[in-house]
């Protein structure tokens, strides 16, 4: 199977439609979605129609479940709350419905998907260091998990002893007795400094992950995040990738 695996859409429909058609020239079996389509930016109607038809399982993100009052907004910087309280006001009754019906963790045989970490998934705490990485692959129990939250790309390995390693590469082969913890970055609001929209196809056949990146029109995603009223700033990061 291929899988392919993406998250923090943020509702940059420019970036997600990027995703989708360069997805579809990969004979794609499932796809997955870990958390937070929503927030940010200028179309979350529109993002929440695209995860739903591409009939993926998707995670519920920090921000999907502060949109829906499932989360508090308290925990959010200024810009972001902004963009959650215009978030609220633009949703569909039916995007509600869909976000309301996120859970926090999904497990399949070949893989695990949370939005932030294992441990705790309800609390949406930041998995960024070895020692976070550590607690949340105590509960792992597929070789594979799969996660985002901090816009950030990057792999940790556990190996046979437990032993933890912090990753960037781009290209993983997969060894029998280790496990994973990959964050797939974001789609909609990359913060590593590359501001192309990320996503992840995992090759279940070749035991291989691969992290992709495809260019999206920025300026566009950008300029509507601004004629929207929201936050300046939430559109001119998109510009750098921070
Ligand atoms: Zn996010």
């Amino acid at each position: 199977m291929r899988y392919a695996i993406f998250s923090d859409v943020h509702s940059n429909l420019e970036a997600l439609e990027a995703v989708v058609s360069a997805c579809k020239k990969e004979s794609i079996d499932k796809y997955f979605c870990t958390g937070d389509v929503i927030g940010y930016a200028a179309s979350p109607n529109k993002c929440v129609e695209i995860v739903r038809q591409l009939t993926m399982i998707t995670v519920a993100g920090n921000h999907d479940w502060a949109a829906v009052n499932l989360f508090s907004l308290d925990s959010f910087n200024s810009d972001a709350r902004e963009s959650l309280l215009w978030t609220q006001r633009a949703l569909t009754s039916e995007s509600k419905l869909f976000l309301e019906s996120l859970t926090p963790v999904y497990r399949n045989n070949e893989l695990t998907l949370v939005h932030a970490t294992l441990n705790n998934p309800r609390e949406f705490n930041y998995l960024q260091d070895v020692f976070s990485a550590e607690e949340s692959f105590v509960l792992q129990d597929t070789s594979v998990c799969f996660l985002g939250h901090t816009h950030i790309v990057g792999i940790f390995v556990s190996d046979s002893e437990g032993k933890v390693n912090y990753s960037e590469q781009a290209v993983l082969n997969l060894s029998q007795g280790n496990k994973y913890i990959v964050n797939v970055g974001s789609v909609g609001q990359p913060r590593d400094a590359d501001p192309r929209a990320v996503y992840c196809i995992y090759d279940t056949q070749k035991k291989t992950i691969k992290i992709k990146r495809v260019a999206y029109d920025v300026k566009s995603a950008r300029n509507r995040i601004i004629e929207a009223g929201l936050p300046s700033a939430l559109g001119n990061r998109l510009l750098t990738g921070h």
